[in-house]
């Protein structure tokens, strides 16, 4: 038997147009090869379970193999095969028309990128790599005669009868010279070791299966204990960590989609970037960048999704706006929400033991979906500077009774830094007040979050006011300076202090409390940090110096001997109470500081 003929398309010479565009990506011919093999094989599976096939199905495998000296990759499988006459249907027609529609579609295409590594280009991919192709193939059909196509890219093809004793199908490729890194074994078995880590029938290369073909998430949860997740973690992420917690997803309507999602020990940046989840269809590895796929917020998680229901073949402004890929969103989202409200319920103090790895993540969640905040917003902790937790819910109880002003409204007290914001807590604590701690980059965020949805509360940090002013209340304190006096000590404070920025008042507080305290506004600083991170419209004001509040406490002893001090030392001294204020805000240096300590010198000699 021979045959020839000429493949009907209408594009001609399809094979450098394709070659050219996937340039970079030419790897994936394996992925596409090995993926047939393993689809041949389950169609063999299925037909005998149904009764279609009564031959012995025997050890279901492919495999790989490379011979340098006649230059050919060979993909072997035991799956169905196929008759002469299916290889003229399912390889002339549909690879061929397949591969045409691929070309015809993005021919003019402006964004390749997009497209390579996403278009599984089936069977014809092998030309990215082979000078020609062959498949020598027996069909599990009784009586079925073996069969051989060849076929060098171009339209035109044989069809011959070979010589094949057993069922299935060998694709041989014959390597091109600029494909000759393909005839390496450690090229081949990294590329098996990124695609086809998990297909589900065994892979066979060098001698050695090259893949787990049961990875856990094809189980059911109830199968499967704390070890087998932990082990899969590293079986996918070698490097790392054992994670804090996971969740297995299964749902197959209204789409299909299994898979695993681990929560990490977020040691440092690197790693998430480095351990990527992983998007595979029906066991095939497809790739890293899920970017569209899972919700942003969620990037931030390890793990594996597995689903035939997400477009791999289409471009990211559709995929995003993809109905199937929303419901994965929505769904992913809700699973998450609910496995963390799971351990907050179940296992409080994990939860709070694990909250500086997952708390970057709620909150990122919270403030980047409303519906993940909805779920979030009662499980979601709150730390104060001696470590305690507590929810909105629980602190909002907490606080107030203490720390609700004349306006009703809630005033929650925050430090950015305990050490450098240490005399503010403490006045702040001393007066009965809780402090929170929110110090990372996402809190500043968070903090805006919080005011606009709980409601009637405000957040301010503790060195925003004097600690008196932190709170507002109609109560006054007596002071026991008349308003003549405060008026001169006043004057003798901005001549001492010689700043613009400072805005000098005094005003009567415990005589407990400092002589000087110097806050910067909470607006202020907002606004400030605000146009440092380049919100809109305000980068002017950045560049401002800081405009600090200087209060000086009338009812402090000290105060009341500068005034009482000789003429030529009351500025003196006034400095010297100013600048130990700043040094408690950090902001004493340079030249300053040494004349400081020159000052504190002096003044301790004299005593
Ligand atoms: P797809 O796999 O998307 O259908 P391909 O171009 O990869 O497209 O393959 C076309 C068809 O050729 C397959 O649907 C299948 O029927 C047949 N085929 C390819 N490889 C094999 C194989 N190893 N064994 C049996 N049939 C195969």
């Amino acid at each position: 038997m021979e045959e020839r003929g000429s493949i009907s398309i209408h594009t001609e010479n399809i094979f450098p147009i394709i070659k050219k565009f996937l340039y970079s990506d030419h790897e994936i011919f394996l992925r596409e090869l090995v993926s047939n093999a393993v689809d041949a094989t389950q169609k063999a599976k299925r037909l005998s379970s149904v009764g279609e096939f009564d031959g012995d199905l025997g050890d279901l495998k492919v495999s790989v193999a490379i011979d340098k000296e006649a230059r050919t990759i060979t993909i072997s499988d035991n799956g169905i095969g196929m008759t002469a006459e299916e290889i003229k249907k399912y390889i002339n027609q549909i690879a061929f028309s397949g591969a045409a529609e691929f070309v015809e579609r993005f021919k003019d295409s402006g964004d390749k990128s997009q497209i390579i590594g996403q278009f599984g280009l089936g069977f014809y991919s092998a030309f990215m790599v082979a000078e020609r192709v062959e498949i020598v193939t027996k069909s599990f059909q009784k009586d079925a005669e073996p069969a051989r196509w060849t076929c060098d890219g171009s339209t035109e093809f044989a069809i011959t009868s070979a010589a094949k004793e057993e069922r299935g199908t060998n694709v041989i490729l014959h390597v091109a010279q600029d494909s000759e890194e393909f005839l390496e074994t450690a090229r081949i078995k990294t590329i098996l070791d990124k695609y086809c880590k998990f297909l589900p029938v065994p892979v066979e290369f060098e001698g050695q299966i090259i893949n787990n073909p049961n990875p856990i998430w094809t189980k059911q949860p109830a199968e499967l204990t704390d070890e087998d997740y932990k082990n899969f973690y590293k079986e996918l992420y070698p490097f790392s960590e054992a994670p804090l917690f996971w969740i297995h997803l299964n749902v197959d309507y209204p789409f299909n989609l299994t898979g695993i999602l681990y929560f990490p020990k977020i040691k440092n940046e690197l790693e998430l970037q480095r351990n990527k989840i992983q998007l595979y269809s029906r066991q095939v590895f497809i790739t890293d960048e899920v970017k569209d796929v899972v919700p942003e917020f969620l990037m931030l998680l390890h793990g594996i999704i597995d689903s035939p229901d997400i477009p791999l073949n289409v471009s990211r402004s559709f995929l995003q706006a993809d109905a199937n890929v929303k419901k994965i969103n929505t769904y992913i989202t809700k699973k998450v929400a609910d496995k963390l409200n799971d351990i907050y319920k179940k296992d409080r103090t994990t939860f709070e033991s694990s909250w500086d790895d997952i708390g970057v993540f709620v909150k990122y969640g919270m403030l980047s979906d409303d519906k993940f905040y909805e779920k979030a917003k009662d499980f979601v902790l709150l730390q104060n500077t001696t470590g305690k937790y507590n929810t909105i819910e629980e602190y909002k109880a907490l606080v107030q009774a203490n720390q609700t002003d004349k306006n009703d409204q809630q005033v929650w007290l925050y430090t950015t830094d305990a050490e450098k914001q240490h005399a503010y807590v403490e006045a702040a604590q001393n007066r009965s007040y809780d402090v929170l701690k929110l110090d990372t980059v996402i809190d500043s965020h968070f903090i805006g979050l919080l005011e606009q949805k709980v409601e009637k509360t405000t957040l301010k940090r503790v060195d925003a006011e004097i600690v008196d002013k932190l709170i507002e209340r109609d109560e006054v304190k007596e002071s026991v300076l008349n308003d003549t006096e405060k008026e001169s000590l006043k004057k003798i404070f901005e001549q001492a202090i010689a700043n613009q920025h400072m805005t000098v008042e005094v005003t009567a507080l415990s005589p407990d409390d400092a002589p000087v305290i110097i806050t910067l506004p909470e607006f202020m600083r907002r606004m400030k940090d605000m146009s440092r991170n380049g919100g809109g419209g305000m980068m002017f004001m950045g560049d401002l110096p800081d405009a600090y509040n200087v209060t000086i406490n009338a009812n402090h002893s000290l105060n009341q001997r500068i005034l009482n001090a000789k003429e030529d030392n009351k500025e003196r001294i006034a400095r010297q109470a100013f600048d130990l204020a700043l040094l408690s805000q950090n902001l004493l240096s340079g030249s300053a500081l040494t004349a400081f300590v020159k000052r504190s010198v002096d003044l301790i000699d004299k005593e």
